[in-house]
């Protein structure tokens, strides 16, 4: 019962295959190989701009450091949620990239853009001796397992549009986000304001890639020479385009997203039905609750795997209740979900 997070699980075999088919002959090395020019194709009909600028890379953290450094001076600061992946989770990755810092806006989930409005507002344009305003990041699913209405991203990133600031989207969970919301991936970036997305792989299924895709053209070259001095360029770059191809053929990604979405869905009803309180409204594939710490010993016991982050399982009273995050992949069963609920 691995509900720790949504990298605990197998690379879905179909991907799997793609890579072992891709393994066989020469190809082209650092990007230049023909799959890639079949991946740059198939994002460019997905996002529908014919000339976006597509890269690969292998980790999220590198998406996220190396787009944002593209839209960053080391004099300014990038405004983001206060529990944001980059803030909280990156080891100062996006701030290495960038020589930047980071704003916090205060908020439990997502930024308001009033909010946000007044931490720009905070550093006025060409005082010497402040950070300047640099890009805003949103992230879509939220790191608290929300998911911003088309309207909120718009409304965040007109605040940012009005400043001139660039809007980075941090989409380690795009899959899961679109297929909550049931728009276009167009929808929910270029077409909402945004200029450059962190569009993940691994959390859905992958094995280890996730795709930067610039919808300004002109970021290329900053780009590609950003990725080899920060040494995520791949020599043998055919085994990641190998699974973004086979991510994206016949919807794959989408059907995984559905299947996450959906076991999360049949865990949220039935930890309501056993009482449980959530912290934030699960809309997506993750769940942030509180139940007893009775009922967490017994999982425990059970051999569940999940992050509690209210206290010790171990010592206290067992009606307690303590919170804790659940994240539900692609491959999680119904078995296993109504297993996990059985400890109730
Ligand atoms: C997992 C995750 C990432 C990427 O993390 P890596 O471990 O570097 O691949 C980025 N953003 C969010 C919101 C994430 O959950």
């Amino acid at each position: 019962m691995y509900f720790a997070s949504d990298n605990t699980g197998i690379t879905h075999p179909k991907i799997m295959q793609r890579v072992v088919d891709a393994n066989t002959g020469y190809a082209m090395p650092y990007g230049n190989d023909e799959i890639m020019g079949k991946v740059r194709a198939d994002l460019r009909t997905l996002f529908e701009p014919p000339d976006a600028a597509i890269y690969l890379v292998a980790t999220g953290t590198a998406a996220n450091s190396l787009a944002l450094a593209c839209y960053t001076e080391p004099w300014q600061t990038i405004f983001c949620a206060q529990y944001s992946h980059i803030e909280e989770d990156e080891c100062n990755a996006p701030e290495f990239y960038t020589g930047a810092k980071l704003t916090l806006i205060p908020t439990p989930d997502k930024m308001a853009p009033e909010d946000l409005a007044a931490a720009i507002a905070r550093r006025p344009k060409g005082v010497v001796h402040m950070a300047q305003s640099g890009a805003v990041s949103i992230t879509q699913v939220t790191e608290h397992g929300s998911v911003h209405t088309l309207e909120e991203i718009r409304a965040l990133t007109a605040v940012a549009q009005a400043a001139d600031l660039p809007v980075h989207l941090d989409g380690a969970r795009f899959a899961n986000a679109q297929v909550a919301l049931g728009c276009t991936p167009a929808e929910m970036t270029w077409k909402s304001g945004v200029d450059v997305v962190s569009f993940g792989g691994t959390k859905n299924g992958c094995m280890g890639v996730e795709a930067v895709i610039f919808f300004d053209p002109s970021k290329a070259q900053e780009f590609e020479y950003r990725r080899k001095r920060g040494a995520h360029l791949f020599s043998k770059h055919r085994y990641l385009s190998a699974q973004m191809e086979g991510y994206l053929a016949d919807d794959l990604w989408l059907e995984m997203a559905r299947m996450a979405n959906d076991a999360c869905a049949r865990l949220t009803k039935g930890l309501r039905n056993h009482g449980a309180e959530f912290l934030h409204e699960p809309q997506a594939n993750m769940i942030f609750a509180r139940f007893p710490r009775a009922v967490h010993q017994k999982l425990q016991a059970a051999g569940a795997k999940y992050y509690v982050t209210g206290g010790d399982v171990a010592t206290g009273p067992a009606v307690e209740m303590l919170a804790c995050r659940l994240v539900c992949d692609w491959a999680m069963s119904d078995d296993l979900v109504d297993q996990f609920l059985s400890h109730f």
